[in-house]
C-alpha cells in the first residue's frame, strides 16, 4: 500500500479516487476548502492553500510521494523539501521552466519544438517595434497562474493594448513583466495529446484529441482527432522530446495549435492531468488518472488505446451562481445513449466553472459525419438555458 500525497483537491484529484482503489492506494489531499471534491474521497486532508509550502511538509509526513494536481504552487519553498529527501513526482525541477508562461516558451523554443513567436512585455520602449514585428491582433498572457482562459486576452490594436495593460496593473498588483506577448495564431483546429512516461523512462501516449474553444475556455473534446498520420506522429515526437527532456514520471498534458497550413505549434504544456484527457476514463483501458498513480507509484504503464472507436467529452460549464445541484439536467443527459456523465460535487456554481463532464462513446469518429458535433449540441441544450 502507497500513500500518494496529492497537492489540490480539485476535480483532477476526485478523478483519481476509481484508480487508487484499484491499484490499493491511498490519496492524502493538500487543498484549502472542505468544500473541493477530492475531499470526499482523500483518506485525510490537510486543509491548506496549494502554495502552502509548510502544509506539504506535514503532507510529506504522511505519504510516500507527493504529486501535483495543481501546479500554482511555490517551488522555491518545496525546493527545501525536495532537499530534505521528499519525493516530488514529477520531480520539482521537471516544472521548474513550465510554471512562467514566458520561461515555458522558452525552453520549449530552446528544445526545438516549434511555437508561436512571443516576447517578454517588459520594456515599454519597445512594445511598438515588437507588435510591429508581430502583427495585429497580438495575444497578452499573464505570465503566471493563468486558467480556463483568465489572463488570455486577445487584443486588436495599440490603444487596447494599452487600455489593458493599464486596467490590469491597477486592479492586480502587477506590472508589465508579468505578461508576454505573442503572435496570435489563426489555427484551423486545437489539439492536445496526454502522456506518461514511468520512473523507468518508459513513454505512452493517448490518442491525440480536438479541443473546441469558446471564450478561451474549452467546451469539448473530441477522440481522435481526425489528422494525418504525419501529424499524429509529428505531435507523439514532440510529447517524447518534451516528457525526456524533463525526465517526468506522470502525466503531462500537451495543448497545440493546427495551422490551415496543417503545420503544428505548441501552445501550451500542463504537468498533470488534464481536461483533454477525461474521455480516457470512459474510452480507454487504463484512464489518465490511473495512468498517473501508475507512474508516480513506479508500476508498470498500462495500455492507453481507445476501447471504441471514439469519443466526444462534453464539459458542464456554470452559467450563473447557484447552489442547485441540477439534478433534473443531469438525469436527462445520463439518458442519453452511450453516455457517462461525471458530476463533480461541487457546491456552488459560477459562470465558467467546471461543476462535470459527460463522455458519450462513439460508434463512427469520422468527423465528416458530425454524428460527434449533434451529441454536443444536444447535450448544451439540454445544460444550459436558452
Ligand atoms: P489557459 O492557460 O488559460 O488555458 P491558453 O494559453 O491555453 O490559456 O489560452 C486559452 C485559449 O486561448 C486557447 O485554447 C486558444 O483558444 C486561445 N489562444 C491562446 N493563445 C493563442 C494564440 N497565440 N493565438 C490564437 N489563440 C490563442
Amino acid at each position: 500500500m502507497k500513500r500518494v500525497g496529492v497537492i489540490g483537491g480539485g476535480q483532477l484529484a476526485w478523478m483519481m479516487a476509481d484508480a487508487a482503489q484499484k491499484l490499493g492506494v491511498e490519496l492524502v489531499v493538500q487543498t484549502p476548502s472542505e468544500n473541493d471534491p477530492a475531499v470526499s474521497i482523500a483518506k485525510e486532508t490537510i486543509f491548506a492553500p496549494v502554495d502552502d509550502a509548510a502544509a506539504t511538509g506535514i503532507l510529506a509526513n504522511k505519504c510516500d510521494i507527493i504529486t501535483f494536481e495543481n501546479e500554482f504552487v511555490n517551488l522555491q519553498a518545496l525546493t527545501d523539501l525536495a532537499q530534505q529527501g521528499v519525493c516530488f513526482r514529477p520531480k520539482l525541477e521537471a516544472l521548474a521552466p513550465l510554471l512562467d508562461k514566458y520561461h515555458q516558451r522558452c525552453y520549449l523554443r530552446d528544445l526545438g519544438l516549434p511555437v508561436p513567436r512571443f516576447f517578454a512585455l517588459d520594456d515599454v520602449e519597445n512594445i511598438k517595434s515588437k507588435i510591429e514585428y508581430l502583427g495585429f491582433p497580438v495575444v497578452l498572457k499573464s505570465r503566471r497562474h493563468g486558467y480556463d482562459g483568465q489572463g488570455t486576452f486577445i487584443i486588436q490594436d495599440f490603444a487596447s493594448l494599452e487600455e489593458k495593460l493599464s486596467c490590469e496593473s491597477t486592479t492586480q498588483t502587477s506590472n508589465q513583466s508579468l505578461f508576454l506577448l505573442e503572435e496570435f495564431i489563426p489555427f484551423e483546429r486545437e489539439l492536445a495529446i496526454i502522456a506518461a512516461r514511468s520512473v523507468e523512462g518508459e513513454i505512452v501516449t493517448y490518442p491525440v484529441v480536438e479541443t473546441q474553444q469558446e471564450q478561451q475556455v474549452c467546451r469539448r473534446v473530441i477522440a481522435p482527432a481526425q489528422i494525418t498520420p504525419n501529424q499524429v506522429a509529428e505531435i507523439e515526437a514532440i510529447a517524447h522530446t518534451l516528457l525526456n527532456s524533463l525526465e517526468v514520471v506522470g502525466i503531462f498534458g500537451i495543448e497545440l495549435f493546427l495551422g490551415a497550413d496543417g503545420k503544428v505549434l505548441v501552445n501550451e504544456i500542463a504537468p498533470r492531468t488534464h481536461n483533454s484527457g477525461h474521455f480516457s476514463l470512459d474510452a480507454c483501458e487504463t484512464s489518465q488518472f490511473e495512468q498517473h498513480l501508475r507512474a508516480v507509484c513506479g508500476l508498470p504503464l498500462g495500455n492507453p488505446a481507445l476501447q471504441c472507436p471514439g469519443a466526444i467529452m462534453v464539459n458542464l460549464l456554470g452559467y450563473e451562481n447557484s447552489d442547485s445541484d441540477y439534478q433534473s439536467q443531469r438525469q436527462k443527459i445520463a439518458e442519453i445513449p452511450q453516455a457517462h456523465l461525471h458530476w463533480y460535487g461541487k457546491t456552488e456554481s459560477r459562470p465558467g466553472r467546471k461543476l462535470g463532464h459527460v463522455t458519450v462513446l462513439l460508434d463512427n469518429p469520422n468527423r465528416e459525419s458530425a454524428i460527434a458535433n449533434d451529441i454536443a449540441h444536444s447535450i448544451e441544450s439540454i445544460w444550459y438555458p436558452r
